[in-house]
């Protein structure tokens, strides 16, 4: 159940339809879990791929059931490589997924990809699809005055440290320049942080990139300590047991290291299985650096809108607790602290027409 958005909203809550227009930051999510579902279904009839014909039972298919309990298998089932028949398909989704993010008004985004799961049953070259992702996003977000940056994922799952290694000096023939950040993703309980020393040694050592690390999601907080310790983490992929550690959190407060949480992906995955005591409220009042992101908004049938509200009703937060979360969000984000001072200021200019559009 989404024990969230089925609480009593308190009247003096503002409404979904305001939240909407609100412009957002958002450092934590992944292309491969944004795609429009309309586009998706398009792009499914027109490769004649084998799945429902009518769009109600394909967006059941593949979005995480309504109402379902939390299921990290079920959460992480849902994401399927076999949409892709060419690189035009690549341009066509990352195009309508950049698109989107105008009609939640994300204002700066750090969009996650991982070049591989692109290529793995197709023959496409991941420089090329790294090239073609960050050149489509890049025009669509310019067209639609969107702020955006790219983050490499390598999966834990699927490569070992010295393949990830290799992948990254591969995808070092395209153009990386507006590339912030090299991520960590996928099932932390097999392959814990350890594993991947040697990669993360790598990045820090070239100063190129910054490192995100998911960790803490469904594990204890020995996999944050390592992400830190060893894999040179500079921010958290959600972090939510960090709340059971509070020697972590005066380290994670000391370093500036944020927790990019989901509260709807928390929930579907198991991470956080009850909405309205999720630990992001506790961790920011008590100062500990956090983000309030997506994830996979089509996966989880819901905007980071929706996640704004939550936090919203479930924490008894105001439009202002919001708007200082996303203000402080600029230091978690991987851009210089010149880029950070100049957008913060833009985002100034973008919050005060929103209040005023609406008499906030
Ligand atoms: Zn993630």
């Amino acid at each position: 159940m989404e024990a969230g958005m089925h609480k009593i909203v308190n009247d003096t809550h503002p409404s979904r339809d305001i939240i909407l227009k609100m412009p957002k930051i958002e450092v934590h999510r992944h292309l491969e879990g944004t795609y429009p579902i309309k586009s998706l279904f398009k792009m499914a009839m027109k490769n004649n791929l084998d799945v429902p014909s009518d769009i109600d039972t394909f967006k059941k298919t593949f979005q995480f059931p309504k109402n379902h309990k939390p299921d990290f298998l079920l959460f992480l089932s849902k994401f399927k490589k076999f949409w892709y028949k060419s690189i035009d398909d690549v341009k066509y989704i990352t195009l309508k997924s950049v698109e989107a993010l105008a009609d939640e008004n994300i204002f700066y985004i750090e969009l996650r990809f991982n070049p591989l799961h692109f290529t793995e049953l197709t023959n496409l070259d991941p420089c090329e699809v790294t090239q073609a992702i960050i050149e489509t996003g890049d025009s669509a977000a310019k067209k639609i005055g969107l702020h955006i940056r790219y983050i490499l994922t390598f999966n834990r799952g699927i490569q070992t440290a010295n393949e990830m290694i290799h992948t990254y000096k591969l995808l070092h023939n395209s153009d990386l320049s507006r590339v912030v950040g090299i991520d960590l993703a996928g099932d932390e309980i097999n392959y814990p942080p350890e594993l991947f020393t040697p990669f993360f040694d790598l990045v820090k050592k070239d100063g190129q990139f910054r490192i995100d690390i998911h960790a803490g999601e469904v594990t204890d907080t020995n996999n944050i300590w390592t992400s830190i310790d060893q894999l040179h983490a500079d921010r958290i992929g959600h972090g939510v047991s960090a709340i059971n550690d509070p020697k972590l959190q005066n380290v994670l407060k000391e370093k500036q290291i944020f927790l990019a949480q989901c509260i709807t992906s928390n929930y579907q995955t198991g991470a956080w299985e009850d909405e309205p005591s999720h630990p992001m409220k506790d961790l920011v009042e008590s100062g500990v650096p956090v983000t309030i992101a997506s994830d996979d908004p089509t996966i989880q049938d819901s905007l980071l809108t929706d996640d704004y509200m939550k936090a919203i009703v479930n924490f008894n937060w105001n439009i202002d607790s919001i708007i200082q979360l996303n203000l402080k969000s600029f230091d978690s984000t991987f851009l210089t602290n010149q880029e950070k001072d100049k957008l913060k200021k833009e985002y100034l200019l973008s919050i005060e027409s929103f209040k005023n559009k609406f008499r906030l």
